[in-house]
């Protein structure tokens, strides 16, 4: 079974350069465009990674944390937040919401996959 990484992003072109990384290293991706779109498909899905942008519509990517942090089924997947959200403290935010991680954008396409690849389950080669 291909390793299922759910991207929570409301950008086309971010979206779009994130999914050809993606499926181009064999992951299976599923895309949501909004916070609640996000937070069902993380329950329903199951997915083994989710890389979460911070300003969506609806709900914003912190909101969205915590509320996939909430449910006792999903805690042993990580959320890696992925965002340009350049404020101070945004990065203690999303750590303090549940996120495992922090990527900056601009992606690098370069290092991307290996940036990601430690939040995978040990299982699916993930280091952690
Ligand atoms: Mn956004």
């Amino acid at each position: 079974m291909k390793t299922k990484i759910l991207i929570i992003e409301d950008n086309d072109q971010n979206l779009y350069l994130v999914t050809f990384l993606l499926e181009n290293s064999g992951f299976e991706v599923v895309q949501a465009k909004d916070g609640p779109t996000g937070v069902e498909y993380a329950s329903k899905i199951k997915p083994d990674l989710i890389l979460l942008d911070i300003q969506l519509p609806g709900m914003d990517g912190y909101t969205v944390a915590k509320e996939i942090r909430a449910n006792p089924e999903l805690k042993n997947i990580n959320i890696v937040a992925v965002t340009s959200y350049a404020m101070m403290g945004d990065r203690e935010q999303a750590f303090a919401a549940g996120c495992a991680g922090y990527i900056e954008k601009p992606i690098n396409p370069e290092t991307f996959i290996s940036q990601i690849t430690k939040f995978l389950p040990e299982a699916k080669g993930g280091v952690r």
